[in-house]
């Protein structure tokens, strides 16, 4: 067991603030999200897509440049709804790019109202199986899933990270499972690749710093930010550690 307490433990408005400090919340990149779209057929204008656990918007904003129909990202947080929003008005995308304050688990669609729906480092709050199963049904008849989640790259692994992902979120796993949920939860399996490195550190930690920064500036005697910046650190060298063994797969599937 590590001494570091784990995310869970932390206040949800010092993990807010710090996240909203941040371009993205997860790890990924402009040039990873073109590429999974890439496996998708091209939508008009009347498309319709999710982005479930949009954070602030990095990856909608670019499904944006791409897609040209309607596009709603969801999150739990507001203070990210409010940057989401905020970032589309600025980028001229807010006559159909919008977020809202909402749950993965109770999105307001019909049945098979959905071309698209995306889902960056985000599915894990549901879980992969539950989520790709829930979300089935609000795609249309050969609709596309985008989703990327956390994945071991080996079947065996050292005992640290193990502990810590087996703390963290127990649904993660290989690869050849997640292809095989994928399908058995009622989708073709149309591509999956290995989000690069560069997602993790250069994208997704390297503006930790800033935000570990400003946290401080911000509470500087209080503990628990204290602690959740090192919380994150602890999670930075982890994955500087063990990068061979886990990340994050991007797996495109289309409604059967
Ligand atoms: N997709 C964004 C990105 O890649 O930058 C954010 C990824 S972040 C790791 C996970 C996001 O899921 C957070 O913004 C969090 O607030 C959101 N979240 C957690 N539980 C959720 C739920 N039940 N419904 C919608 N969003 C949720």
């Amino acid at each position: 067991m590590s001494d570091v307490p784990s995310i869970h433990e932390f206040d949800l408005s010092i993990i807010c603030e710090y996240f909203a400090e941040m371009p993205r919340q997860g790890p990924g990149s402009t040039e990873i999200t073109n590429r999974a779209l890439d496996f998708v057929e091209p939508l008009g204008p009347d498309a319709q897509v999710a982005d479930l656990g949009c954070g602030t918007g990095g990856q909608t904003m670019t499904l944006a440049q791409r897609v040209p129909g309607k596009i709603t990202g969801f999150d739990l947080f507001p203070k990210f709804i409010d940057l989401f929003n905020a970032q589309a008005k600025q980028l001229g995308l807010d006559d159909r790019v919008s977020g809202c304050v909402g749950s993965m688990d109770a999105l307001p669609y019909s049945p098979g109202q959905l071309d698209l729906i995306w889902s960056e480092g985000s599915i894990y709050n549901i879980g992969f199986e539950r989520g790709l199963r829930e979300w089935r049904e609000f795609l249309k008849p050969g609709g596309y899933v985008g989703v990327s989640e956390a994945s071991w790259f080996t079947d065996t692994r050292p005992a640290e990270i193990e502990d810590f992902w087996m703390e963290a979120y127990t649904g993660i796993n290989t690869v050849p499972v997640q292809l095989a949920q994928l399908q058995a939860a009622g989708y073709k399996a149309i591509a999956c690749f290995a989000v690069p490195d560069s997602c993790w550190l250069d994208e997704f930690y390297a503006p930790h710093d800033k935000a570990a920064e400003v946290l401080l500036a911000r509470h500087p005697e209080n503990p628990a930010a204290k602690g959740f910046i090192e919380n994150q650190r602890h999670e930075r060298r982890l994955y500087n550690k063990y990068k061979e063994y886990y990340g994050y797969t991007f797996f495109i599937g289309q409604k059967r």
